[in-house]
This record gives C-alpha cells, structure tokens and sequence, in this order.
C-alpha cells in the first residue's frame, strides 16, 4: 500500500523573506498580494495579533503600527525560486514527487520502514532547512487528503513538533475530529458551509456521514473525500502534472492608465512575457487573446473588453504575439476611459516540436527560433528586462507598472541584486 508525505513549507513567503533577512525571524512578518492590497502570508506572530489571511492591509494600519510589523510586497521571482531549491532538494530523497503548489510537494515514500517514517521526515525537514534555510512541516498517511490533515496538526501540536505520522488508523479518530471541516482539503467554503448546516463540522463527522447523502449533495467528488478521509487512496501522485492548458499575464495597474501609449507598453510586456513562458515550456500557441478593463468598483462608467486572435501558425515568438496582442488591442481601446487593469491569455497551446509549416510563411522560423534564444539567453544572464522590445517603452518610470512599495530584492535571480557579504 502507499504512503504518501506531504512537504508544506511554513508561512512560505514570510520564510522566503527571512532567508535573506535573518534579523526578521521571531519579528512579525506579512507578505501582501500585488498591488500591496491584502495580506497573503503571514508569520505565526501575526497569526496570534488575528491579522486573518486576505485581510486588506489599509483597515489593519494601527495594528502594523503598534507591533511593529514589517511589511513586504510580494516577490514572486524570489518565492519562484526558491520553491524549486526546495524542490530540487526533496527530489533526493525521493523520485515519486509531485509539486502540488508553489509550496507543497506530495513524496511516495512507500519504501521507507515504518519505524523509520518519522525520523525520516525529521531529516527531511532538517535537509530542507539547512540547504535553503525554508523550514517545513511533514505528514504522513495512506491517502493525500489524510496526509493533507496530518500536516496540518504536525504544525499545531508541540508534541508532533513539524512532522506527524498518521498511517496508522488508530490515530484517525482523534485527528479527525481536530480538523473543522474547512479545512480538508478540497472542502471549499460554501460546501463547509452548507455541511455545518447539516451538523457536519469536523473531518470526522464527514467521514462518517451518509453516503448517499453526500453523494447527492457534493457528486462524486464528496464519496470520494470520504473513502479518502478512511483511507482508501482515491488520488493517486501526479507524477507529470497536465501539460500547461493556457498561459495567462495580466496586471492591476498602480495607476490608471488613459493613454494608448501605456496601455500599449503594458500589452506588449505582457505579451513578450507570456511568449518567453511559452519558449521556457517548449509550446506553442494559436491564439492570442488581449483584455482591457476599467475599476470594477465604479459600476457607472465600467468598460471590459476582449479580443482573440489566430496567429498565422501556432508560434512562440515575442514579435508576431506581441503584434497580435496589439492588433486585438486597437480594435477594443475605448478612449477616455481610466483603464485599472489589462492582460493577454494564450490558448491552444502545444508542443513546439509539432508545429506544421505554413506554405508561404512570411516569417524565416529558423532564424526568428535562433533570434528568440539569444533573447532568452541574455535575459537569464544579465536580468531580466535587459533586451526588451521598443513598444514596451524606455522611460524608467512606467505607471502602468504594480505598486510594489515594500518589496525585497531578487536575491537569487538577479545579479544585480545579490546579497552582499561584508
Ligand atoms: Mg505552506
């Protein structure tokens, strides 16, 4: 039978800070969404203040103030890389990995003795820790939603201490009766809610819940979250998740944005963006799709808009995506409106490998795919953003750009911004 951990990094981008900023362990930490609106992670010291998670940071202004919470924009390019060290670092102790999320792997580690499942999650926690300086929380048991509870409460009890073992079933009860029911995983807020009105609070009780009840109510879905939650495997490891089915690059705006100017510049860094995403994953797309909007809190004068284009043949290069992007632009910009936010999806991704050639393709492919690498080369090397396209705009001040007033450096992904030791 197989036993699956759980990896889960602790308060991930708070740890991600403190990696690079030692002073701040033991010191409240949050980290705020784009555009510094919410709080989207948080140290255990702001757990205990009752800062909740997703709590708008503008209501919470004397709170920071009294306890002296240090605040930081997100960083996503450090929080990105990180993730794969981290990554990179339980791929030893384990092939059967699959990332779940930006800071949650699950590990088969079916092979490990059962007297040694423990101090095996102690070394990988301690591993983790001393090659990336991000601690981390284990659990373990017999299905993903178990092993999903267990780690859950290996952070809570002092005694568990970060890693809790629960393969064994005489655990189960007590376990599950400490988990409220939004917490499982897979439960969303409006199914915890309707399951409390049913007097189904906690992990246990939906465990042992009528099945046909809950069969009715929640599908297929819901039977199998309890043979999960009994521990009958329904989700086996994902070992290559599905092939990336869209790449989306959008942005709220720190300003509005009324010219065309900006909002061209801000389309064409979003679509070169998205197309240096597709060369990272070796796709293609076929369409290009461009969206504009308005402040979805002024209903009177609210404007949205999209427009999709099919490229000539499915390509991922910057110039024919960013030209599509701005041809869908043109057609959808209505002037005099103060544009909040803007961005591009592509579509009908697939294998750069696979693609058919046009007859009479106005563009020499061999030449642009060597042209595209260079790009990508000098980028990785020299930072990003060093070779950019003319329409994305010179001028160092562009409004169109997040507000990101507290955000930490690259450390790790820019030269420029390594840390430097005295
Ligand atoms: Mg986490």
């Amino acid at each position: 039978m197989t036993v699956f951990a759980i990896v889960d990094c602790n308060n991930f981008y708070v740890s991600c800070e403190r990696v690079f900023n030692p002073a701040l362990n033991g010191k409240p930490v949050i980290v705020l969404s784009n555009n510094d609106g919410c709080a989207v992670a948080r140290s255990n010291e702001v757990k205990k203040l009752g800062i909740g998670m997703g709590s708008p940071v503008f209501k919470q202004k004397d709170t920071i103030e009294k306890h002296g919470i240090h605040v930081f924009s997100s960083n996503y390019a450090l929080y990105g890389d990180m993730s794969r060290r981290v990554v990179q670092v339980l791929s030893e102790f384990s092939q059967d990995l699959e990332v779940y999320s930006i800071d949650e792997s699950f590990l088969d580690i079916s092979r490990v003795r059962p007297d040694r499942r423990t101090a095996f999650g102690r070394t990988l926690m301690a591993t983790v820790k001393k090659f990336t300086g991000i601690p981390v929380s284990v659990g373990m048991a017999r299905t993903k939603t178990l092993s999903k509870i267990a780690v859950r409460l290996a952070k809570k009890s002092a005694k568990a201490d970060g890693v809790l073992d629960l393969t064994d079933p005489r655990h189960h009860d007590r376990a599950l009766e400490l988990t409220p029911v939004d917490d499982v995983w897979g439960v969303g807020w409006r199914y915890a809610k309707f399951l409390k009105v049913y007097g189904i609070a906690n992990a246990r009780q939906l465990r042992d819940a009528d099945r046909t009840f809950i069969r009715k109510k929640m599908g297929v879905n819901g039977t199998r979250l309890i043979d999960e939650l009994k521990g009958v495997s329904c989700y086996p490891l994902d070992r290559n998740p599905s092939q990336k089915k869209n790449i989306t690059v959008s942005r709220s705006f720190g300003h509005a944005v009324t010219n065309l100017d900006g909002l061209r510049e801000a389309v064409t860094s979003y679509a070169a963006r998205g197309a240096e995403k597709l060369r990272r994953e070796k796709l293609t797309a076929g369409l290009v799709t461009v969206f504009i909007m308005t402040d979805r809190f002024k209903p009177e004068s609210f404007y949205y808009n999209t427009k999709t284009l099919r490229l000539a043949a499915p390509t991922s290069n910057s110039p024919e995506i960013i030209g599509a992007a701005l041809a869908g632009l043109a057609e959808i910009l209505r002037p005099d409106s103060l544009y909040k936010k803007a961005g591009i999806y592509l579509t009908e991704l697939g294998p750069a490998s696979m693609v058919q050639t046009v007859l009479f393709d106005p563009v020499d492919r061999e030449r642009s795919a060597r042209l595209m690498a260079s790009l990508d080369a000098i980028n990785t090397a020299m930072g990003k953003n060093t070779l950019t396209y003319a329409s994305a705009g010179l001028s160092p001040s562009r409004p169109w750009h997040g507000m990101f007033n507290h955000r930490s450096p690259a450390w790790t992904t820019r030269w420029d911004q390594l840390p430097r030791v005295k």
